[in-house]
């Protein structure tokens, strides 16, 4: 792991390349991982970089840069989402793309890991532009996806409509429909039931797991939550609905704090009426770092990626942190986590109802059979409940943390596929 020591600055504390390397190793080392594996798991299979025209609305053509990364398609097609923004980086869609692999290697869906990204500013752009962009985009990489080989989602600033020019834009050059190319689609042309709030239901059925396995109740236990996005908003809810006190939400605009509970439906509703959650009645102001380190049981970072440093983690008083988001803690702050005794539940256990809900939607999509929501919810909580339990036996088992535990248990199942399968060297 990295060690929290002044040589090793902030930057490198947060790349994200950097974070899942430190804990691949740390778990690798710990499985005593042969050689020649250690070599094809840590390195990437496939990287593209595409530079891009998009004519813009008003008629000049801008050049653009995507990425895809396949990390590794042993157990199945690459699997991940694909994100706008100003910021991206090859290491951290190749980060993202690892992270992918051990997820879904986690839940044991047949899967490898994959993420695209477009350096972009999407809120500057019109709806025109980012259909052009994305169709763009989608056809210089079109020979690198499909089915069969990588199944593109949404990610940060993409969503159904994003998808599903990629699947229009897919299918026109196959000269058919092809629905499976992506998931996370409108419901309408393929997408599935469930699928939008399924990260959020699953953070919550792993709260619950974590709350059985340290014999905490669930009915009043205090939740603190970053983010009130996709993710944040529905685990508040359902978690609310099941008797959790939801007692914080820090949002990046600020936050909002009651000791009482905060009324999650409420919040929604005024959130969708006026776009914010800042001066909602229900609740008093507190800035979202103060939020992150105030008096709870629960905290579910889901807003984004590096938000429990080492500037902070030492200030943590929750004793479980499920995260919700990629990536929202790095090894330097896992360390002074772990002297703390927090029970962590890792992303790549914590958020993966996500995917296990795409991969239905990719199971339906193929059979042209729609299932009932309820079907989805309950097989996919299933499906982590298992994974839970799957991964604190690993723990106990060779005396290390969940995340560690979730990372041997990972790439031990790649590993052994690829053994299964013999390396075409
Ligand atoms: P989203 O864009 O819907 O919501 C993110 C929310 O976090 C937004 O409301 C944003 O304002 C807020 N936010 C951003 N930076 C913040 C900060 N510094 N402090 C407080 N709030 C901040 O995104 P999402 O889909 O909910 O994804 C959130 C995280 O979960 C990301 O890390 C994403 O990769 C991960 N994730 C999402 C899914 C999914 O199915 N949506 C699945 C797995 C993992």
């Amino acid at each position: 792991m990295l060690i929290a020591t002044s040589a090793i600055t902030l930057d490198r504390e947060i790349n994200p390349w950097e974070a899942q390397s430190a804990r691949f190793e740390f778990a690798a080392r710990k499985l005593n991982l042969d050689e020649n594996l250690w070599k094809v798991l840590s390195t990437p299979s496939r990287e593209i970089i595409v530079h891009f025209p998009v004519t813009l609305d008003n008629g000049k053509i801008e050049m653009f840069t995507g990425f895809r990364v396949q990390h590794s398609i042993a157990r199945g097609p690459g699997k991940g989402g694909i994100r706008y923004a100003p910021d991206v980086t090859l290491d951290e869609v190749r980060a993202l793309a690892s992270w992918m692999t051990w997820k879904c290697a986690v839940v044991n869906i047949p899967f490898g890991g994959a993420k695209g990204g477009v350096i972009c500013d999407p809120k500057k752009m019109s709806r025109g532009e980012l259909e052009r962009m994305t169709r763009r985009y989608t056809s210089e990489i079109i020979d690198f996806i499909g089915p069969e080989k990588d199944v593109p989602a949404p990610d940060m600033n993409t969503n159904e409509q994003t998808m599903a020019w990629i699947m229009d834009t897919y299918s026109m050059h196959q000269g058919h429909t092809v629905t499976s190319v992506v998931t996370g689609k409108p419901l309408n042309i393929g997408g599935s039931r469930g699928r939008t709030e399924a990260t959020g239901r699953g953070v919550q059925a792993i709260c619950d797991e974590s709350m059985r396995y340290l014999k905490m109740n669930i009915d009043g236990c205090r939740v603190v939550i970053q983010g009130f996005g996709n993710v944040g908003s529905n685990a508040a809810r359902l978690m609310m609905e099941r008797g959790y006190k939801i007692v914080g939400i820090a949002e990046f605009e600020g936050g909002l704090s009651n000791p009482k509970g905060i009324d999650i439906h409420q919040l929604l509703d005024y959130k969708r009426r006026n776009n914010t959650i800042l001066g909602f009645g229900g609740a008093e102001a507190m800035p979202s770092d103060e939020l992150l380190v105030s008096e709870c049981e629960i905290l579910i970072p889901a807003a984004r990626e590096n938000v429990i440093t080492s500037r902070n983690a030492g200030q943590i008083k929750a004793k479980v942190v499920v995260e919700g988001a990629n990536g929202p803690t790095t090894a330097v702050a896992d360390d002074i986590l772990a002297e703390k005794r927090i029970f962590i539940m890792p992303d790549i256990l914590a958020n993966a109802g996500g995917v296990t809900a795409s991969y239905f939607e990719w199971v339906q999509d193929r059979q042209g059979y729609f299932w009932k929501e309820a079907d989805v919810n309950e097989r996919m909580e299933s499906i982590l409940r298992d994974s839970f339990d799957d991964v604190v036996r690993y723990s106990e088992a060779h005396n290390v943390n969940n995340r560690i535990a979730a990372y041997m248990l990972a790439i031990d199942r790649v590993a052994q596929t690829i053994r299964q399968r013999g390396i075409y060297a």
